[in-house]
């Protein structure tokens, strides 16, 4: 029997920008008969998503969560998504309790000026250096939800901005450079995210990675309870496509 993916370590709630509670999320989880799952709501300096109730209300809404999940016999983690800086992640100031942490890059600075390659190689270089330098367990959708600079990109459909994402990635992501971070991951124990809500990254990089000895975790990014499940189409068929199996992937637990 082929291996099935129970977990979900990327998802977001009201807190945040999702639309659900923490409790709905988890009833969806459970619904759907997942065994591990991460919360990840957003905790970004200057971002306008990031979490803004107290700690103390945070915490006491996930250890109220957290109680339900053991007695139904699901493992629920408490990450954070955090975005990746020139001098550092963007979490903010104060202790923000976590199992996990899980960086993405939402924004390259703005040089107007720049041009395309010039632009991507920035973006490149931010994640080369949170890799060597930053502690953190997850890279977050390395090819999708990409920071492009033009503003016509908003204003284009979901489909269409996955569409322009897959050409940015074959243009300016090469093997090359995913040989090279691989290097780095492997080494520091970070995790590539598989992404549920672009099909993300390309089969291809799936693939090299998990030969370069990199391993994954899987996220569907879902920002509402539905999406929990529309969202995990890709991973079903990478892993079909791939043979993954669980050594592939992150698991809190053995770790
Ligand atoms: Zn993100
Ligand atoms: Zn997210």
């Amino acid at each position: 029997m082929s291996f099935s993916c129970n977990f979900d370590y990327h998802m977001h709630t009201s807190f945040s920008d999702g639309q659900n509670t923490m409790e709905e999320m988890f009833n969806k989880v459970k619904s759907i008969g997942l065994k591990r799952f991460g919360i990840t709501d957003h905790f970004e300096l200057n971002a306008k998503n990031t979490v803004k109730v107290s700690a103390r209300e945070y915490n006491n809404k996930f250890s109220e969560i957290k109680k339900i999940s053991k007695d139904s016999g699901i493992k629920f983690y408490r990450g954070i998504e955090t975005g990746i800086g020139e001098n550092g992640l963007l979490i903010p100031q104060g202790e923000i309790e976590r199992d996990y942490t899980i960086a993405s890059v939402h924004k390259v600075s703005n040089d107007e000026n720049c041009d395309e390659n010039e632009y991507w190689k920035k973006y490149k270089r931010l994640i080369e250096n949170a890799l060597e330098k930053y502690d953190f367990e997850i890279l977050g959708h390395i090819e999708g939800y990409l920071p492009v600079k033009n503003d016509k990109y908003l204003k284009t459909t979901f489909e269409q901005r996955r569409k322009i994402e897959r050409k940015i990635a074959i243009k300016y992501f090469s093997f090359d450079w995913y040989e090279k971070i691989a290097e780095i991951m492997k080494k520091r124990k970070i995790y590539l995210e598989i992404h549920g809500a672009t099909n993300s990254p390309r089969i291809e990089v799936i693939d090299l990675m998990r030969k370069r000895g990199v391993k994954f975790s899987f996220g569907s990014d879902a920002h509402s309870s539905e999406q929990l499940v529309i969202h995990r189409q890709y991973i079903e068929n990478v892993i079909n496509l791939l043979d993954l199996n669980d050594n592939d992937f992150i698991n809190f637990d053995k770790s």
